[in-house]
């Protein structure tokens, strides 16, 4: 089977419209922008990960593209350099955007095109969401971005003011694809997209597509070209899997019985809303563990700030809900606690993949306080063929 050597040692296959083929493909090759291979070079980077060496050479030829890959494959590279390929540098109007579901999100994008900028001084990027004061981001506007990162909200927001025109956009590119054409945006997306009637390129990425988004994909894309990649089955990090029993009001006391027997340093620590993560930061704090929370409703700099001293290994426990740690590239962490059992298996999936990644191992902790909890966790296990080894402390 072909193989890619791809991120962090990890192996991916990868077929395109059905096909299996060869992922390996060197930025050289695909006839890119010298500025572009440079920024690409003083990244370090050489050869395409599978997703990009898949989406990269269609999205240039104006191909849409649907794609799915794993969290940490490279995805933003795969719209981001075609995209920036596309852009020209006198250019004084919007012909790229993206749309991404969360503020941290957009944020890392525009960093990442940014730096992939580096050597093109005439292209802007600008982002827009919720959160920073509007007439900050009107100010940027006025520098004519051609590339616009946004939320839908805040971009909704720019386009009533009439601060931002879209009616130049050839490219759209929905990145979280799967979570932009849920129920709590598809409305806004929608109105979002009816604005560009000139569009010529769409792009999906995602780490999981569902049949909903297959399904409203062919309302706004023609014949897209359809990329899967997959982590090479052997390859697969070993996750262990724990299940432990505890009364609801001795979940913290379990939770800090694991942070210590296990010795476990960088511990991502999930729960189901921004209420529980609050709840749970207090109580680790009172028993003097410093720990961290980031939600939706934090401000944007307290965010930034919290992931960046997670990142450096600074802060040892983050407790985050589902939404707001979707699609960051919060790297491997020793292990993962599920303080509440996520409702859709999905998110089961994505939450155990933050860990496991570098080591190859890794670890996931499930604390169960209900017949419910127990019954979903045995659904997930049934449905991913996991086994998840009973535990007490
Ligand atoms: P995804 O969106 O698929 O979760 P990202 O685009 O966030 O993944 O990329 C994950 C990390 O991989 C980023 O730090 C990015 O800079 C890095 N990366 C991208 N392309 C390459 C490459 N060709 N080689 C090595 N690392 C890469
Ligand atoms: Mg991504």
């Amino acid at each position: 089977m072909p193989t890619s050597s791809g991120l962090k040692g990890t192996r991916y296959s990868m077929e395109i419209n059905g096909i299996t083929v060869e992922p390996e493909l060197r930025y050289s090759e695909m006839d890119l922008n010298p500025g572009i291979l440079k920024a690409l070079d003083q990244k370090g980077f050489t050869l395409a990960t599978p997703v990009q060496a898949g989406a990269i050479p269609c999205f240039k030829d104006w191909k849409d593209v649907i794609a799915k890959a794993p969290t940490g494959s490279g995805k933003t590279f795969a719209f981001g350099i075609p995209m920036v390929e596309h852009t020209d540098p006198e250019g004084t109007e919007v012909t790229g955007l993206i749309l991404a579901p969360t503020r941290e999100l957009a944020l890392q994008i525009q960093d990442e095109l940014r730096q992939l900028c580096a050597f093109l001084p005439g292209i802007r990027v600008a982002c827009l969401y919720g959160g920073q004061p509007i007439e900050r981001q009107i100010n940027l506007l006025k520098k004519k971005p051609q590339i616009v990162v946004a939320t839908p909200g805040r971009l909704m927001d720019h386009m009533k003011r009439r601060t931002v025109r879209l009616g130049k956009v050839d490219t759209v590119v929905l990145d979280e694809a799967d979570r932009m054409l849920d129920m709590g945006f598809i409305k806004d997306v929608t109105r979002i997209l009816k604005q560009i009637p000139h569009k010529k390129n769409m792009g999906m990425f995602s780490a999981t597509i569902s049949r909903e988004v297959l399904d409203i994909s062919w309302l706004y894309q023609r014949d897209p070209v359809e990329i899967v990649v997959r982590p090479v089955e052997e390859d697969r990090p070993q996750i262990t899997q724990y299940r432990l029993k505890v009364d609801m009001g001795g979940k913290v006391d379990l939770l800090c019985a694991i942070l210590e027997k296990e010795a476990l340093d960088r511990v991502l620590v999930f729960c189901n809303t921004k209420n529980t993560t609050d709840r749970v930061v207090g109580l680790l704090n009172m028993r003097q563990v410093p720990a961290e929370c980031i939600h939706g409703d934090l401000s944007q700099k307290v965010r930034e700030k919290v992931l960046g001293r997670f990142r450096t290994g600074e802060l040892r426990v983050l407790v985050a809900t589902d939404v707001a740690a979707r699609g960051l590239d919060i790297d491997d962490v020793d292990a993962v606690i599920n303080y509440d059992i996520p409702e859709e298996g999905e998110y089961y999936v994505h939450r155990i993949g933050r860990t496991g990644r570098a080591k190859r191992t890794g670890r996931a902790y499930n604390l169960i306080s209900s017949v419910t909890d127990d019954i979903r966790l045995d659904e997930i296990a049934a449905h991913n063929r996991y086994d998840i080894e009973t535990m007490t402390l």
